[in-house]
């Protein structure tokens, strides 16, 4: 083997379920949560005689996903049965595709940290269903030590879309770079909820080594299930950085699928290749070829939403936005469609962005709320009018965000009406000024952070109703 410098290779093999209302094959609901066992019929448990239907919904959202990667939507393209046997399929094969897929070719376009872009090849995006779900009950929570298994088949057969790139990453943060972006993407499609978390988006990761200026290609590792951002550019480092070792040692790398510890931080082998599955595929002889129409094609293509590269560049462009700002917003399409309609109901672009990326995004980490375009509006209005204070506009929106009443009525309630009245401030700043004697001399004797300690007592005798500005200039007046 040639010396380094080296080079990774790296292609993403993601895994996407949609949130269609029903399964791919049958009509049990498709979602998530359910109690254990009780979204099932003979159909999606495989028993004897049942019949699968393929759901029309399903393969127009995978030809949508295929438009939006400029793939080649096939005229033509058939279901596989792929035998393997575990428990938690009953059929013991999954309707997959394997030589006709759905979608071929492709690219999706990532933006790099350096700010250039770059397209990554799509070889193919194929429909299947999904597995039922095993849960090892063992302390370590690994299939080795487990006591007993417990099986919920609430998830076998839901529409499973499996999008392969080609191996033209080169780094993990291309890889996650990629991963963000299909994400985005999927969001604006609205195929699927795309939560990580949930596993309706997993990722396995095929990555190589070769010496720098190679076109072969090194022994690939295949890195399965990966279900965060931060999982796939963390197990690929630390891949890079042991095939890296291995090859300068003068050692043979034989391919084999590994699996990404999360706590360890390293990957364990979890099988080789002489261990691997013979899937033999043979054609679904129950489900006739996919052929969809043409004028359905079309008629899908004008379905498509203005997609996330698109919409980042346009935030940027006519609204001014820095473009990190632009990609936070568009990475969520429920923050991206209420920016939208605050700055269409005349609020500053940059202000609505700023509150919808913090602290509303800070408030919608701990569940949704009921703040809607005209509550974020109202309240960046009044703060421009001076009729509330920066603190004041917190709150608001907090009580907004539970209570979905309007801001001004809030405002009223609570009574966080900015202070305007001149006598009522004058009245705070003497208060403040006589209950804090020893601050007041430390700020004569020079001490000027002393003026931030008093502005604040000010402001909590006001309920934060006071412009700290004006508190500021009162006190020095005051004390000068
Ligand atoms: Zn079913």
């Amino acid at each position: 083997m040639v010396g380094g410098p080296w080079e990774p290779v790296i292609g993403l093999e993601c895994h996407v379920e949609l949130n269609t209302r029903t399964k791919m094959f049958c009509s049990c609901p498709n979602r998530f949560g359910a109690e254990p066992n009780t979204d099932t019929c003979p159909v999606c448990l495989g028993h004897p005689g049942s019949l699968p239907v393929p759901n029309r919904e399903a393969i127009a959202r995978i030809i949508l996903i295929g438009l939006a990667l400029g793939s080649t939507i096939a005229a033509r393209s058939i279901f596989h049965r792929k035998h393997y046997f575990y428990p938690d399929m009953p059929k013991n094969f999954q309707i997959s595709q394997y030589d006709l897929p759905i979608c071929v070719g492709g690219a999706l376009e990532i933006d790099l940290p350096d700010g250039s872009a770059k397209r990554v090849g799509i070889t193919r995006v194929h429909m299947e269903e999904d597995t039922g779900k095993t849960t090892h009950a063992s302390a370590s929570g690994r299939i080795h030590d487990a006591a007993h298994a417990l099986v919920d088949y609430n998830r076998a057969g839901v529409p499973l879309v499996e999008c392969v790139s080609e191996p033209d990453l080169r780094s993990p943060e291309e890889a996650g770079a990629y991963l963000r972006e299909l994400r985005a993407l999927l969001g604006a499609l609205g195929v699927s909820d795309v939560r990580m978390e949930e596993g309706s988006l997993r990722c396995d990761a095929n990555v190589s080594v070769r010496p720098v200026g190679s076109d072969e290609l090194g022994t690939k590792i295949e890195i399965k299930n990966l279900n965060s951002v931060r999982s796939l550019e963390r197990a690929l480092a630390y891949e890079i950085d042991r095939q890296t070792r291995a090859l300068e040692a003068g050692e043979v790398l034989v391919q084999e699928t590994r699996h990404w510890d999360e706590d360890a931080g390293r990957t364990t082998v979890m099988r080789s290749k002489e261990e691997a599955f013979d899937y033999r595929y043979f054609p679904e002889p129950d489900i006739p070829p996919i052929e969809p129409d043409p004028a359905w094609i079309e008629e899908l293509r004008a379905r498509l939403p203005e997609l996330p590269r698109a919409r980042r560049d346009r935030y940027v462009r006519e609204h001014g936005l820095r473009p990190e700002v632009a990609r936070v917003l568009v990475a969520d399409p429920g923050a991206s469609d209420l920016f939208e309609r605050t700055v269409a109901l005349g609020a500053p672009p940059e202000r609505a962005a700023n509150w919808i990326t913090q602290d509303l995004a800070a408030l919608r980490k701990a569940g949704e709320g009921r703040v809607g375009p005209e509550h974020l509006a109202e309240l960046i209005a009044m703060l421009d009018r001076g009729e509330i204070t920066g603190a004041s506009a917190k709150v608001a929106l907090e009580e907004a965000f539970a209570t979905g009443d309007p801001v001004p009525v809030i405002v009223e309630r609570r009574g966080l009406a900015a202070l305007a009245d001149a006598d009522a401030l004058a009245e705070a700043v003497r208060a403040a000024i006589d209950a804090h004697p020893d601050a007041v001399e430390r700020f004569r004797a020079g001490n000027e952070g002393v003026l931030g300690f008093l502005v604040g007592q000010v402001m909590r005798a006001t309920g934060g109703t006071a412009d700290p500005r004006r508190v500021a200039d009162l006190l020095r007046e005051r004390l000068g």
